[in-house]
């Protein structure tokens, strides 16, 4: 028996765990390159080639499009701004009900509310935490216009069911990729499963630029409205002749426009995804073969056909076999670990649940966002009960662990797992 560090024991180890920092020399050149030229942005809100953006944004599209293989991509100040686009260009009107994951970031389905769009939240899988088809099936209605899916924690979503699901009933489909770069399920990229693909590139993703994010898509129509609502659409709509009246639904422009800087620093990201996803992927089959020991854990499942990105490591604990409730667990857990690296800040990155179900925050429990729009187009209510799987694992079983990103070691894993161990060789302490 050794004395748990949550109850005043020594912790299992001190010294922090490595930073994830994929910056180095080939960013901070790409960085020197675009400040001595000058030209730190090139965009303009009017007709005229530089509405496409500079150099550097249009070289990240191409080589974007060319590593995802898809024949547009859309560079964007963040992945939120990415969503708005996509669902102006789904042509989404209010009242309009878009059917969307209700365990994700809350910018997935804020979109839809930006758009007097109305949120209809699907439950998810129990084991692979994307949107459930049955559910998805359930909740469409003769206003559905749109689905949208997010690939969580780096998991593909349900391409094949629920595309043709999709198919059968009209309906766009709008993949949240923010957390899944260079997942693959069926042979293609996450992002290119669905009709518009969306990737994140903040601070907290697998590659970024400190802010920004790519949309990826083969349609024309899409590709050309979503260029528009990022630079002041209703400002150059007239030049393309869009003289057509309803064309100009939707177009109201934003600026959502990428500097040079960030394009020219995930031009230099893009190059390293694919050696710091094959890390974390082998980092993750290194913990789950010794946390798979452990009785009270499942280790994360990954859809036929696919490969996983593990944005997050989602491991789901068993209470029945503890007899101790999982946020005690992970919290003595934590008390056991170092801080990271950069995050020294910040809790150890190890954690009940992801983000409370998006139903639950305060806008939809009280149907107040733009003022009552758009929910005084609705009758429908949102509350605590709505996606039971969701709850499930927020509220009981999922444990998410950042714990797995290059460049932990095995050894530093092996603390990981250690860790857990100690825990549950002295869990009567916790009784
Ligand atoms: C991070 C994230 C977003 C938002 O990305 P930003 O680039 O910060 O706007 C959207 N959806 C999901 C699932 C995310 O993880």
């Amino acid at each position: 028996m050794s004395k748990l560090a949550i109850l005043g024991g020594t912790k299992l180890r001190e010294k922090p765990f490595p930073a994830y920092n994929t910056i180095g020399k080939e960013e901070e050149e790409a960085v020197l390159r675009v400040l001595r030229s000058g030209k730190l942005s090139t965009y303009l809100g009017s007709w005229h080639d530089d509405f496409y953006g500079g150099v550097e944004v249009q070289s990240l599209e191409k080589e974007w499009a060319t590593f995802f293989n898809s024949k547009h991509a859309i560079s964007v100040n963040s992945a939120t701004s990415g969503l708005y686009c996509a669902i102006g260009a789904a042509g989404i009107n209010p009242g309009d009900e878009v059917i969307v994951s209700p365990y994700t970031m809350s910018a997935s389905a804020t979109a839809i509310i930006a758009y007097g769009g109305i949120p209809v939240f699907a439950d998810v899988e129990k084991d692979l935490f994307c949107l459930d088809i049955e559910s998805v099936e359930k909740n469409i209605t003769n206003k559905t216009k749109a689905i949208m899916v997010v690939d969580i924690f780096g998991q593909p979503y349900n391409s094949i069911e629920i595309n043709k699901l999709a198919k059968k009933h009209n309906l766009i489909v709008i993949e949240d990729t923010a957390q899944a770069p260079g997942a693959k399920s069926e042979g293609k990229y996450a992002g290119t499963l669905g009709d518009i693909g969306i990737f994140s590139l903040n601070y907290h993703k697998h590659i970024h630029s400190g802010e920004g994010g790519v949309i990826v898509t083969d349609n024309d129509e899409f590709a050309w409205k979503m260029r528009l609502i990022r630079n002041h659409a209703e400002a150059v709509i007239s030049a393309k002749g869009y003289e057509d009246k309803k064309e100009l639904n939707n177009m109201v422009g934003f600026n959502y426009r990428m500097t040079e800087l960030e394009a020219a620093i995930s031009r230099e990201q893009l190059k390293k995804l694919p050696a710091l996803l094959e890390q974390r992927i082998s980092n993750v089959n290194f913990l789950n073969e010794k946390l798979s020991s452990l009785p009270f854990l499942s280790i994360p499942k990954v859809r036929k056909n696919s490969t996983h990105a593990y944005y997050l490591h989602s491991i789901k604990y068993d209470q029945t076999v503890t007899e101790v409730p999982r946020n005690k667990f992970v919290d003595a857990v934590k008390a056991e670990l170092p801080p990271t690296l950069l995050r020294e800040d910040s809790p150890v990155l190890l954690n009940y649940g992801y983000v409370k179900p998006i139903y639950l925050m305060p806008m939809y429990k009280e149907r107040i966002a733009f003022g009552e729009h758009p929910f005084n187009l609705t009758d429908r209510e949102y509350k605590k009960g709505d996606c039971p799987n969701c709850e499930e694992l927020h509220f009981e079983t999922l444990i998410v662990n950042e714990l797995i990103r290059p460049p932990m070691s095995q050894e530093d894993l092996t603390d990981v797992y250690l860790a857990f161990e100690k825990v549950w060789k002295n869990i009567d302490q916790l009784k």
